[in-house]
């Protein structure tokens, strides 16, 4: 499979190349040129298949003419240790229960896959870096995050050999359990604490990439959500959660798939999932106060501005990176016009967006009524299909991350004590290490030629 770039000026790049390359020459997003439909066997047989085999086959198709299948089955078995339930909340709301992985959140699922992707290309020989040996040299993957990407990468990434990670994060815009999950791993993850925002995170990432010198010195690749390797994987749990729909009952044509939204990569895969065929109703992206998508739905316009901070701080961004990729997909690369593009996109996904007052109210109701704890993020999504679905559909809803991961907030909101998983207590005992950087790019410059 080829992969072109959403601003079409840089040269088409195979799977690889995507993968360690993250970004495009020209900056722009990375596309596969194909989207493969699936057979109608595989959606007849989908509702009785395990979430692992209805992975490799969505799998199959994306990555199936890069990868060794058999080397493909174990990264996706590998990724997919944990189940994504789709639980019933109320009457025809489901939670899909994105949160049963490692760091409790839906990022597990595209940081392990990329991990084991990225590991399983420089074996091959990481042609990508010109290098001849059969590991090439510590490859140093840079990512920006408000909170759970981080976490989610560094543990996906903890312990493979070659690869080094640098979180970068916002100083004091993390809650401290985030903050624990990857500041206290060591090893071969660094964390580096920016005096700024999520957006000055990206920016810096972002500028490395294109820093010539930096990328002399050291080989640079990404794991943000605009990465290929991290979003596609996402697909995975919605054709399980439309499958375990249908198992229960109900009718593909009235299932609406409504997730909370802030750099659009999940809600990306899903409309990938689509393309391929997955049947669905309709996509409702739920956003907290940054309302750049939900605007741009409503007047045609896309005018990204500055974050602002809420609740739901895995989804303060401003400036959504994937929004170019919504675009390209319904434009067909471009062929479209703008209005016709806005058409189509409007036809098939709505949104919605709330303050942080909408959310706490989301989240008392919901506990109130039905005793689900939500997270800030996930009430996002319940609220969209409280406020959205009509007679006769049926939604699901991504909880994108336990509740336990603002469990400050939770309890405060809700006024419970909510449990702590083990898993995430064992990170609350470790020691935090991290380096305070500002958000001048020439600082994280100067840090990164030093290493
Ligand atoms: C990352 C994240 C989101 C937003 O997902 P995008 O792919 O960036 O749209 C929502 N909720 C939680 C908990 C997250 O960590």
């Amino acid at each position: 499979m080829k992969y072109y770039s959403t601003n079409g000026k840089a040269p088409m790049a195979n799977l690889e190349k995507a993968v360690v390359k993250g970004l495009a020459e020209d900056r722009g997003l990375y596309m596969p040129e194909e989207i493969k439909k699936l057979p109608k066997a595989f959606f007849d047989d989908m509702p009785k298949m395990r979430f692992q085999d209805i992975a490799f086959n969505v799998a199959s198709a994306f990555f199936g003419d890069d990868v060794d299948l058999d080397a493909l089955q174990d990264l996706v078995y590998d990724t997919l240790q944990f189940e994504c339930p789709v639980v019933k909340v109320k009457d025809n709301i489901y939670s899909l229960e994105l949160f049963h992985g490692p760091t409790l959140a839906f990022k597990d699922v595209g940081a392990r896959f990329m991990a084991r992707l990225l590991q399983y290309f420089l074996r091959q020989g990481g042609s990508v870096y010109g290098c001849d040996t059969a590991i090439c040299s510590t490859v140093n993957v840079l990512v920006a995050t408000s909170g759970d990407t981080g976490s989610a990468v560094a543990n996906g990434f903890l312990g493979v050999e070659g690869i080094h990670v640098y979180v970068l994060y916002p100083k004091g815009k993390v809650s401290p359990i985030q903050e624990c999950q990857f500041t206290t791993l060591g090893k071969n993850i660094t964390a580096i604490e920016v005096d700024g925002v999520f957006d000055d995170c990206q920016a810096l990432v972002k500028s490395a990439f294109m820093d010539k010198e930096l990328n002399q010195h050291m080989k640079l690749t990404s794991a943000n959500s605009i990465n290929v390797a991290r979003f596609l994987p996402q697909a995975f749990y919605y054709f399980n959660a439309v499958a375990q729909l249908i198992a229960q009952g109900h009718k593909p044509e009235d299932i609406v798939i409504c997730v909370p939204s802030g750099n659009f990569g999940n809600i990306c895969s899903a409309l990938f999932g689509h393309q391929m065929g997955m049947p669905v109703k309709r996509f409702i992206a739920s956003n907290n106060a940054n309302d750049v998508f939900y605007n741009y739905l409503q007047t045609g316009k896309y005018e990204p501005k500055a974050s602002v901070q809420t609740l739901a701080n895995a989804m303060d961004v401003g400036d959504p990176s994937n929004f170019a990729r919504i675009i390209n997909l319904y434009s067909e690369n471009g062929k479209l016009s703008p209005e016709e593009t806005h058409q189509r996109i409007t036809s098939l996904i709505s949104g919605c967006t709330y303050n942080d007052e909408q959310i706490k109210e989301a989240m008392r109701q919901c506990y109130k009524e039905t005793g689900y704890i939500l997270d800030p993020h996930g009430a996002c999504g319940y609220q969209a299909l409280v406020d959205g679905l009509q007679p006769g559909e049926v939604g699901v809803f991504c909880e994108t991350a336990h509740p336990a991961k603002f469990k400050e907030k939770v309890d405060d909101i809700l006024g419970i004590d909510v449990e702590i998983p083990e898993r995430l207590a064992a990170f609350m005992k470790g020691e935090k290490q991290s380096v305070p950087m500002t958000k001048d790019f020439e600082d994280f410059k100067k840090f990164l030629l030093k290493r």
